[in-house]
């Protein structure tokens, strides 16, 4: 196999099920499409997300939901079992996000970017981008997996309501795939009528879906897009593409 169609692992974290699927779950179907394998990690598991269900019910609700969307994808699924709220940044949390990586040996990382809307987010975000580089670095005390044997590249993608939003270094086009993550979204039933009205007074999250995609596809020249800003830090800049389409270019 040449360089140029090589194969991809990539690796999407997320707090809780539903934020991969809303953010990114365009650039996602991308990367099946394309033939790369896909795994979404969820650090929690949704036990707050009811206001009519006790949270050992809605969470087993979830599983099942998160698993549908994850069919439509096209992607693997690991939850990681953590409660809603409860992700903090700590030693052993973030010893779990380096096993992960060494789990998954994920060429490129996809995961919530700074100043996200609850610490869930941000703090899934941070661990994962500083798991990173460590996931390669052998004799870490309390690790399960062997480490990596090369570093993957990580990519923020957008806060919800793309409040305090970066601004993007990379834009996927997603107009073709734009359909389909409607399809998965919808896969939360359990929030859409329920948890997420009382919660927060939106009704229609697809109007935001909507109007987010066409504005980013409208700042690149497609009809949808989704957009990512890379971790500013080395060794993550490239002079090939790791996000949709892949474009290693000649070597
Ligand atoms: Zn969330």
């Amino acid at each position: 196999m040449t360089q140029a169609n090589r194969k991809l692992t990539i690796l999407a974290t997320a707090a809780h099920p539903d934020d991969i699927e809303l953010q990114i779950g365009g650039t996602l179907i991308r990367y099946v499409k394309e033939g790369h394998r896909v795994v979404m990690a969820i650090a929690c598991t949704g036990n707050v997300g009811s206001k009519m269900h006790t949270g050992p019910e809605i969470e087993a609700i979830r599983a099942v939901e998160a698993a549908n969307a994850a069919k439509v994808i096209g992607a693997e699924l690991i939850i990681m079992g953590h409660k809603d709220g409860e992700v903090w940044q700590d030693n052993a949390t973030w010893k779990e996000y380096v096993d992960l990586l060494r789990h998954i040996n994920p060429d490129v990382i996809l995961t919530h970017d700074e100043h996200d809307y609850v610490h869930d987010h941000s703090n899934v975000g941070e661990m994962t981008y500083r798991a990173a580089i460590w996931a390669s670095v052998a004799n870490i005390p309390d690790t399960k997996n062997p480490p990596m044997t090369h570093i993957p590249t990580v990519f923020f993608f957008e806060t919800i309501g793309a409040i305090r939003s970066q601004p993007a270094d990379y834009y996927v086009d997603i107009t073709q795939e734009f359909q389909q993550k409607l399809e998965a979204f919808r896969c939360h039933e359990s929030q859409h009528g329920d948890f997420l009205e009382k919660q927060f007074g939106v009704s229609d999250w697809f109007s935001y879906l909507e109007a987010l995609g066409r504005l980013r596809g409208f700042q690149c020249g497609a009809k949808y897009a989704e957009t990512f800003r890379i971790a500013p830090t080395w060794p993550n800049q490239k002079t090939y593409r790791l996000l949709p389409p892949i474009q290693f270019g000649p070597r």
